[in-house]
């Protein structure tokens, strides 16, 4: 009997975990922990490679196909309407409970200050203000494409995908078989995604084992109030805010959408990655929550770089947390540009592990708290991304079906 990819997958990443706390407990000198932990990394790592090798000519065939497919200027007006209103709408609500959740339980109140001083001595972290970060960023969003596909530039080829996909609306029938040829290249890259999908369980596995073997969990606990928080929003954003937006709009019951994208869940889970998720993502939009493929294929790469509600809702709390061990009170004002400065940093943050670190600097600094700051919270960062990556990921797909949902709705 063929055991559903789905099921697989799971257990992939089950049994993974079990594995990685079996190596941290046997410790790394015992037999055989050292080469498990190394093959581990090889299986891990061979599955994003595959991953990040189809990403380019995926991202880069869906959005044009995407946008192309859109035809009619009105239809595309509305899905760049709904898109940006919808990412907005999810982050604002993940940094909302965020800013709640550090607001009441006020962790790092109180928390011994050598752990501050010690990272305040060690790390020198890189500072960005705020229109730095603005003036590079948007020096990003046009590049030359051919560099920008040749070094995987996610964002500056989603912007270049745009403007073909919309100059080939524009075009008609004109550019026929430059539309052909993309929407043909798409489908040969899902269907390589379909092929590297056969290995997912195995990746799955390979790559939490490694990541709860080469981690240090005691680190977590010292830190617990602020895990606690940033876990716990995190988890009712995905599981109770994302799904009751979903209910509400489109009247899709969570079991269901939590079923149907299990595989990309996992698999964000597991890479820490919404760009190297990216080709899961988009399957699990299109072919099993039946996203159709012009909207899917333009909201999925677009969100992946751009929809980030759990790195939204970690930088907040983050921010709140440092501002407590510091003893530094944020007023209602400061809070708001904590909130501002947040969406953007999640906004600009590439869907790479630990990218959301390198841009909380900002955020940091928009209110004055020191940015070496981030040093504190860099131990318990890979283990933190996982959960927010896969909030992420969710982000994007819940909101794939509510521009659906308003397509129809207009229709
Ligand atoms: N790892 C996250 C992602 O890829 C970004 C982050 O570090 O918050 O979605």
């Amino acid at each position: 009997m063929r055991i559903a990819l789905n099921t697989q997958i799971l257990v992939g990443a089950l049994s993974g975990v079990a594995l990685g706390l079996l190596f941290a407990r046997l410790g790394p000198d015992a037999g055989g922990v050292k080469q498990g932990i190394f093959v581990c990394s090889l299986i891990g790592n061979l599955f994003t490679d595959l991953l990040k090798m189809v990403l380019v000519p995926l991202v880069f065939t869906s959005i044009a196909v995407g946008v192309a497919n859109l035809r009619q200027h009105r239809q595309l007006h509305r899905v760049w309407v709904s898109t940006l209103g919808f990412f907005v709408l999810s982050m604002a609500l993940a940094i909302a409970l965020a800013l709640l959740a550090s607001n009441w339980f006020e962790p790092g109140k109180g928390l011994s200050l050598d752990l501050f001083q010690q990272a305040d001595r060690n790390i020198a972290a890189k500072h960005m203000s705020f229109a730095e970060f603005i003036a590079g960023f948007l020096h990003g969003l046009f590049v030359n494409p051919f560099a920008a596909l040749a070094q995987g530039n996610v964002l500056a080829i989603v912007m270049f995908a745009l403007l073909l996909g919309i100059a080939l609306v524009m075009g008609g029938e004109r550019y026929r078989n430059i539309l052909q040829l993309l929407q043909e290249g798409l489908e040969l890259m899902l269907r390589m995604v379909g092929w590297v999908m056969r290995l997912a369980p195995f990746g799955i596995l390979a790559l939490l084992a490694q990541l709860l073997a080469t981690q240090n969990l005691a680190v977590l606990s010292s830190l617990a109030a602020f895990v606690g928080v940033v876990l716990g929003t995190t988890l009712l954003h995905g599981f109770v805010v994302l799904p009751l937006l979903l209910f509400l709009l489109t009247k899709m019951s969570p079991l269901r959408f939590f079923r149907a994208s299990r595989e990309a869940l996992i698999t964000a889970f597991a890479t820490s990655s919404s760009s190297a998720t990216l080709p899961v993502t988009l399957r699990c939009a299109e072919q099993h929550l039946h996203v159709k493929p012009s909207i899917a294929g333009f909201v999925i790469p677009l969100g992946a770089t751009a929809n980030m509600d759990g790195t939204a809702l970690y930088e907040a709390a983050a921010a709140l947390f440092v501002a407590n061990l510091a003893n530094i009170e944020l007023d209602l004002a400061q809070q708001m540009i904590v909130f501002f400065t947040t969406m953007l940093a999640a906004i600009g943050a590439p869907g790479i592990p630990s990218a959301g670190m390198v841009t909380m600097v900002m955020v940091l600094q928009s209110v004055g708290l020191p940015a070496e700051a981030v040093a504190i919270l860099l131990p318990i960062d890979r283990l933190l991304d996982t959960f927010r990556t896969m909030v992420n990921v969710e982000g994007d797909m819940v909101v794939s079906l509510l521009v659906q949902r308003v397509l129809q709705d207009k229709a």
